[in-house]
């Protein structure tokens, strides 16, 4: 396949742009990136990029996918609300099905705006079909995602060891890897949380936590569980000894300014982060009260910083949801950037759009204008999912249609005499 003369954005080391310039995939995998590539238009499926901005898929590095079909519940819900709406009283009226029509209903949101990897961070596995029905939904999307196994919540015993060994057995297709999401130690017990430690690393699993406040990292770390293979989501209000202490462990962090700004977590820690030399990520979270898209997080993210004083720069803002993400998800030797040899996940936005022309500062207008009706085209590992505006892959129509019924049957179950 060759995309032909587009205003590529490559974000490898820094953010660049290569006005007309090719982008040529074989196999999955980019393979030159240039003006003029001069490849026999008889050989290549030729993509005309005349009027676009080409650059990576975007990467969330954390999001709860099952929640598409509960989208603006919870809209002016602080964490306590959220927490008691949504996993107290929806998430228990789930049904095996009804994690496969929301996980692939939210699946399709993430390819539509342009999100080509997401970290699903899924902490609806009552039982072992409703894991199975989330990894199918994730594996017929065609999205790029980490399926991050949380066990059922509760107390410690709730803990589902033989599961998690399951799926790290399972053989799961190219497109889905598998992780650990930890309930402790904010969440469950530091007891739970030693040995989900144990076994993620005895499975070769990386870690995922939410953390915010004072005691998580510190507990971490007195208990030697800190390393390269832990991912903090959240950390707003972590002390400068937390921060450094991720940073001298080789740890990650994965931001969401905008559900952490609604729901009153308290700053993003977007420049902190940043400053004490942590891979950093940008993250939707939920879709209870923000919307499924990068532009908007990459906006709050910029905003948020700014207005405490920050020089984040939009070339900064722009590769954490690409460059940086990747390495947020240890994906950095397979996308994130376009160079040659990562695998294909390019998206097109249209320049010729309203909120968009004219194009004086490509990197500037995808971060600051572009939104999900500029994503023109999307392309996973070198496969077109959406082609001029529309999903192609999929069936968007059965999706939508499954989802409807999920969120009707959820929405009353939620009424019902009884509920949780
Ligand atoms: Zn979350």
């Amino acid at each position: 396949m060759l995309i032909t003369n587009g205003t590529v954005i490559d974000t490898d080391p820094q953010p660049r742009v290569l006005p007309g310039a090719d982008v040529l995939v074989e196999d999955g995998t980019i393979v030159a990136v240039g003006p003029g590539l001069g490849v026999d238009p008889g050989a290549a499926e030729v993509v005309d990029a005349t009027g676009r901005i080409v650059l990576p898929g975007f990467v969330d590095t954390h999001r709860h996918v099952w929640q598409s079909v509960i989208r603006s519940i919870a809209a002016d819900a602080t964490l306590g609300e959220y927490l008691g709406l949504i996993l107290g009283r929806l998430a228990p009226a789930f049904r095996a099905e009804d994690v496969y029509a929301a996980n692939l209903w939210g699946a399709l949101e993430a390819l539509n705006a342009g999100v080509t990897t997401v970290y699903d961070w899924s902490h609806i596995q009552l039982t072992p079909a409703h894991t199975d029905a989330a990894i199918d939904a994730l594996r017929e999307s065609g999205l790029r995602s980490v399926f991050a196994y949380a066990h059922p919540a509760g107390d410690d015993d709730a803990r589902r060891e033989d599961e998690v060994r399951r799926i790290a057995s399972l053989g799961l297709p190219d497109l889905v890897t598998p992780a650990l999401a930890a309930w402790g130690p904010v969440y469950g017990s530091i007891g739970a949380a030693e040995a989900d430690w144990r076994l993620a690393r005895e499975l070769g699993l990386p870690i995922s936590l939410h953390a915010t406040g004072v005691g998580a990292v510190e507990r971490l770390h007195e208990s030697g569980l800190l390393g390269p293979d832990v991912m903090f989501v959240h950390g707003n209000g972590f002390t400068d000894e937390a921060m450094k202490l991720i940073a001298d462990s080789g740890g990650v962090a994965s931001v969401a300014p905008v559900v952490e700004s609604q729901m009153g977590h308290g700053h993003p820690e977007t420049g902190r982060f940043l400053g004490f030399g942590i891979p950093t990520g940008l993250g939707v979270d939920t879709v209870t009260d923000a919307p499924g898209d990068l532009f908007t997080v990459m906006r709050a993210a910029f905003a948020g910083e700014r207005v405490r004083g920050g020089s984040l720069t939009t070339a900064e803002v722009l590769r954490m949801a690409t460059a940086e993400g990747a390495r947020v998800l240890g994906m950095e030797d397979r996308i994130g950037s376009l160079r040659p040899g990562k695998q294909a996940d390019i998206i097109m936005l249209r320049a010729d759009a309203l909120n968009l022309a004219p194009v004086h500062d490509p990197i500037g207008a995808v971060v600051t204008c572009a939104d999900t009706s500029n994503v023109d085209t999307v392309i996973v590992a070198g496969r077109i999912v959406k082609r001029a505006g529309r999903l192609v892959q999929a069936d968007a129509r059965r999706a939508l249609d499954l989802a409807s019924r999920t969120a009707a049957r959820i929405a009353e179950a939620a009424q019902a005499p009884g509920a949780a």
